[in-house]
């Protein structure tokens, strides 16, 4: 069992498709328990992501940048390859962050957690409870909003809602979101 409460770095991945303030919530979270965090952005073949890698990780730090309340020396972005688990210990960290929204997370997430802890049982899976308002937030509900032409200016930062309505502003659809 790892004795975390040693370790100043933690790891923070997800797909980040794209970021929205639920993850921000978390990320704000685990920097007042961690020196540093570093969001480690996924790429899954198996999943259609909206928004490539490289474009995921630049809006992270572009908004990064653009957040007072962010210390940036303390947080790296990096672009996720191979197994987390090689990841983490490869940068001699012990901690992965994972955020909480509501009881459907749980299974997933204990699944992964379990997976990752079977990997490497020196490594320790943290979760994070967002804030009440992001508590049913999901990076797929915003893309959902914004394709329908919904305002999404409370969800994500402006930066997202804006290259989310240029990409839904190019197709025209009759779906119905209820
Ligand atoms: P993944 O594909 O790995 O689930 P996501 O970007 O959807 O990637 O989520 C990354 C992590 O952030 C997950 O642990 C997820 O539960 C958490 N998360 C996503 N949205 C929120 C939110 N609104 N509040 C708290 N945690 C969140």
């Amino acid at each position: 069992m790892a004795n975390i409460s040693k370790y100043k770095t933690a790891v923070y991945p997800g797909s980040f498709d794209p970021v929205t303030y639920g993850h921000l919530d978390v990320l704000k979270r685990s920097l007042s328990i961690f020196d540093k965090v570093v969001v480690a952005v996924a790429c899954n073949k198996k999943k259609p992501y909206l928004f490539k890698q490289s474009m995921r990780i630049d809006l992270i730090d572009r908004i990064l940048k653009e957040d007072e309340e962010i210390d940036n020396n303390r947080v790296e972005v990096i672009a996720l390859k191979g197994l987390l688990v090689k990841y983490v210990e490869s940068i001699n960290a012990k901690v992965i962050i994972r955020g909480l929204r509501a009881v459907s997370d749980f299974e997933y997430e204990l699944q992964l957690a379990i997976t990752n802890r079977t990997l490497n049982s020196d490594i320790e899976t943290i979760f994070m409870m967002t804030a009440e308002k992001y508590s049913f937030l999901s990076s797929t509900i915003v893309k959902e909003i914004s394709r329908l032409g919904g305002d999404v200016s409370s969800m994500v930062p402006k930066v997202i809602a804006s290259e989310l309505a240029k990409i839904y502003s190019k197709g025209e659809n009759d779906e119905t979101l209820m």
